[in-house]
């Protein structure tokens, strides 16, 4: 496999697959643009090498119909604010405009294509249209891991157009390789945080991780279900009975496994589901009719913060409470305190998944975690042991 450090892109066009996808106000300007940021060392490095960059992203769900509204053309012109250098357009991203733009590109010029997904073809994972858009370039490079769950025609199907000429960008690499830091031979004792706020989009997540890790967290709603089938009260907590059965399967196949399972001991409970409820802290195991846990409680929180400052290896997906919420964030700030604190004396943490992400950028210790991932969906069906096609596509 050739990879970004390995290859020259030298009198080359590569077409590369980004995510774009960030988020914007209602005039089109970028509002957080995380996602333009971490595509940079790739783009640089292929001008660097004096090669051209053709760059093609989603944006939005225009659901296969031109949107204006959901136009790339802004966040080009803010990528070539992060770049330092001018930016072209295609009104298309394949058809006359994007032909001529690209074939015209000269060494250390920067092309982004018009919204993907203003074709259903692209979702459809379409060949012909794969096959006009491997057109643009002479080399492919995937550097969009929040879509490599979806086998597309820009993340999967293209990949077929380059049997000797396909790589991973740099960001698309990182994430590969912090996953393979955590499951593949991590440095032992390796703790998987879960939390979120249900079972039921995560038991694969936890079946997965049992077979690899050395101590398994359990927090957030989800932990309510566990509670209660170990046979706790739980109160209005949100609880999935339909899963209480597959609740004492995981803490069977713990037991079973050497596994050390922590599950909530204490709880902050409020009466009603909001920041300005009644609260009050209680035995995970004895919450009061109408009442429910929104948070894990102290005792939860020391029990929870030893393991991880024991562990070399940390994996943390889902908050451990209503993190939105001032009165039921301080479980989650602990834990990404402890995640830190671990990481500073040298172990390696991945945080991975939606919004445990969105909590460590909020509590300002993104810094201190070894990798925070940059793809949701993507992340948790690569933490299920799943094989992401816009990965094997590359590696295939
Ligand atoms: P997920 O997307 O599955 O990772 O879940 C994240 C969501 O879980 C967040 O919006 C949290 O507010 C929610 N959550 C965490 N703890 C609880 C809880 N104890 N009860 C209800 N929702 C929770």
């Amino acid at each position: 496999m050739i990879t970004m450090d390995t290859s020259s892109f030298s009198g080359k066009k590569a077409l590369v697959r980004v995510d774009l996808n960030v988020p914007q106000d209602a005039h089109g300007k970028v509002t957080d643009d995380t996602r333009a940021r971490a595509i940079v060392p790739t783009v640089k490095k292929i001008i660097a090498d004096g090669g051209s960059a053709i760059l093609m992203s989603h944006l939005g769900r225009p659901k296969g119909k031109v949107n204006p509204a959901m136009s790339l053309k802004p966040v080009a012109d803010h990528l070539s604010g992060l770049l330092g250098a001018p930016v072209l357009f295609a009104t298309d991203c394949i058809g006359p405009d994007a032909k001529a733009k690209a074939a015209a590109l000269k060494p250390g010029e920067v092309l982004v294509l018009e919204n993907l997904r203003f074709h259903p073809e692209e979702e459809a994972g379409d060949e012909a249209f794969s096959k006009s858009l491997s057109e643009l370039g002479d080399v492919y490079v995937n550097d969009a891991f929040g879509t490599a769950h979806r086998a597309h025609a820009s993340t999967t199907i293209i990949a077929r157009f380059f049997p000797d000429a396909k790589l991973f960008g740099y960001l698309m690499q990182a994430e590969i390789d912090s996953v393979g830091k955590v499951l593949g031979n991590p440095q032992r004792p390796m703790t998987a945080i879960v939390g979120g706020s249900k079972v039921s989009s995560k038991i694969e997540v936890l079946q997965n991780l049992i077979g690899k890790c050395d101590e398994l967290i359990i927090g957030g709603g989800m932990a309510n279900t566990f509670v209660k089938a170990m046979g706790g009260q739980t109160g209005a907590s949100l609880v999935e009975d339909d899963l209480l059965e597959t609740a004492r399967g995981i803490v069977k196949e713990a037991e079973a496994k050497g596994v050390k399972l922590h599950i909530p001991t204490d709880a902050v409970i409020a009466d009603a589901f909001s920041e300005t409820a009644n609260t009050d802290q209680c035995a995970a195991d004895a919450v009061p009719d109408g009442w429910m846990a929104l948070d894990i409680g102290p005792q939860s929180i020391e029990s929870f913060r030893a393991a991880v400052l024991r562990s070399k290896t940390i994996l943390w997906n889902g908050p451990m409470g209503v993190f939105e919420m001032k009165p039921y964030q301080q479980g989650t700030i602990a834990i990404a305190e402890a995640v830190a604190e671990a990481t500073d004396k040298g172990a390696f943490s991945l945080v991975g998944g939606g919004d445990s992400v969105a909590a460590v950028n909020q509590f300002g210790l993104a810094a201190r975690i070894s990798y925070v991932s940059t793809g949701g969906g993507a992340m948790l069906e690569y933490l299920e042991g799943k094989v992401l096609p816009g990965i094997a596509a590359i590696k295939g």
